[in-house]
């Protein structure tokens, strides 16, 4: 069936349904305008045939005395004009009574005509008037022109009726409407099917990418995520195969992104879950010295402090990503010293030296204190894990124009250059066992570019394996402070 719901048969049919219009406007007027200058020209053709045998009439009436005996010579006039003219002409006297006609036999001679043309004419007017015969339905066309003397009333008219058969046809002849009327249909039919036929190529360059793009989309539906569409034009069309090709790399690039962060956060907790079974069967299973029950208990609770700080970090992430931070002016100095104070215990646990290069005022970011400090607290840790004992930290902050760029540089063991681009990816560790022991998820270089981000600011590392490494970052400063 032919369904009228699809955008192909619509344009179609309205291309169509426009074409038809147009052209039934423009045949109906054409064809009107036709008429009436056909028309018009054969009144203006016969008024002047119509007013010339007028002229001469005239000189043979004024000489006669316009009886019917005189009538023979008038006739052959008559019969003359009518030749010329190709119309039947009659004359008529003041009276209205036909005194020649070009039909002899069977003429109207003698007989008083009642027209309404010749009643114009007799009142010194042109009349003219079409009529339609009642037998044949033919149209004839009468025209009545007087027969003026100067200075007095008409004294007589002449009457010409002349067959419109040319204009619009008669049993055997096509009249030139008629044949009017077959071009116009012919052009409309032409037209029809030229419009038809284009209306059926542009609709179909218009539906086929559509439907290429709607499979596209409904396999996408269905899972397959690699679907790409080979843009063609340069149209909204092509705009469109575009942004869903976008679409479809991002869609599959998250829900990969997705599914790889799903199995880390499966595989980061069944080392701590399975530790844990492990542990609760044994001490289920065997009888334990006091002893050996506490060695037990504190590894539960070391396995246990490892899920807590993996599912705090997962939050944390997820804060992030879902945009959830309140944002107030904040002063990074300040931040730094917080996060520096509470740190300070284990940098002289450990043995390393915290240098800080602050500067004496503060410096206000928009931000929130919770996150930066977070933030910070994850740089510096790192650096306290990856520093042996006897190095030193280093926190450095530099105002540059309408930011701040703050530096961690540490001397500890470094990251290896083809590590670089990855460490700020999650669960992303150089040295996987190095990092658990030290009660790392992984997590905590992502949740501080994440923060970063989501603050308008950017981090980046300069790091050489042996020698240390240095994070930097850099936040734009609250604007409405002025540092110069
Ligand atoms: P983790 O919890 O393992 O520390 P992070 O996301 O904080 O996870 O860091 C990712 C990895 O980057 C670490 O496993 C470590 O190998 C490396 N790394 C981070 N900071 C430093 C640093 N200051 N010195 C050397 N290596 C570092």
């Amino acid at each position: 069936m032919f369904a009228f719901r699809s955008i192909r048969s619509r344009l179609i049919v309205t291309f169509l349904a426009i074409i038809a219009a147009v052209m039934l406007i423009t045949s109906l007027f054409l064809y009107n305008q036709l008429e009436r200058y056909f028309i018009n020209s054969m009144v203006d053709s016969l008024t002047r045939s119509g007013y010339e045998a007028a002229i001469n009439v005239a000189g043979l009436l004024r000489d006669q005395t316009g009886t019917v005996a005189d009538s023979g010579k008038l006739s052959a006039y008559a019969e003359s004009v009518s030749r010329l003219a190709g119309a039947r002409i009659i004359f008529v006297n003041r009276q209205g009574t036909v005194i020649a006609d070009s039909v002899r036999v069977g003429g109207r001679l003698g007989q008083n005509l009642e027209q309404e043309e010749i009643d114009a004419a007799l009142a010194g007017e042109v009349g003219s008037g079409i009529l339609v015969s009642e037998r044949s339905g033919q149209r004839v066309l009468q025209v009545a022109v007087p027969i003026l003397e100067e200075g007095s009333d008409p004294m007589g008219a002449v009457f010409l009726s002349a067959s419109m058969q040319e204009i619009y046809g008669g049993d055997q002849v096509l009249g030139i409407l008629q044949r009017v009327r077959n071009y116009l249909l012919v052009a409309t039919l032409i037209a029809a099917g030229v419009v038809g036929g284009g209306s059926v190529i542009l609709a179909r360059r218009f539906t086929g990418p559509l439907e290429v793009l709607t499979s596209a989309a409904r396999r996408m539906g269905e899972g397959e995520l690699d679907q790409r569409i080979e843009v063609s034009s340069r149209d909204e069309i092509g705009h469109l195969a575009e942004q869903f090709n976008i679409m479809a790399a991002r869609l599959n690039y998250y829900t990969s992104n997705l599914r790889h962060f799903a199995s880390n956060v499966s595989h980061e907790l069944r080392t701590p879950l399975t530790s844990l079974s492990l542990i609760a069967k044994s001490m289920k299973e065997y009888e334990m010295e006091p002893e050996e029950q506490k060695e037990f208990i504190e590894d539960m609770d070391r396995e246990l402090d490892r899920l807590i700080a993996l599912v705090n970090d997962l939050l944390e992430l997820t804060k992030l990503q879902e945009g959830e931070q309140r944002h107030d002016p904040v002063c990074l100095v300040e931040i730094v010293e917080n996060t520096t104070v509470k740190l300070k215990p284990r940098f002289e646990q450990l043995n390393i030296r915290l240098i800080m290069e602050l500067p004496p005022r503060p410096v206000k970011v928009y931000g929130s204190k919770l996150q930066l400090s977070q933030a910070l607290h994850n740089l510096l840790d790192n650096a306290l894990k990856y520093t042996a004992a006897g190095g030193w930290v280093r926190i450095a902050m530099q105002l540059q124009k309408g930011a701040v760029e703050v530096k961690i540089e540490d001397s500890g063991c470094g990251i290896p250059e083809k590590d670089l681009p990855n460490i700020f990816e999650r669960f992303y560790r150089v040295d996987q066992a190095r990092s658990r022991d030290m009660g790392g998820t992984g997590l905590g270089l992502a949740i501080v570019k994440e923060t970063i981000v989501a603050h308008g600011g950017k981090i980046w590392v300069e790091s050489e394996e042996g020698e240390g490494s240095t994070f930097y970052f850099k936040l734009p400063l609250q604007e409405s402070v002025n540092y110069n």
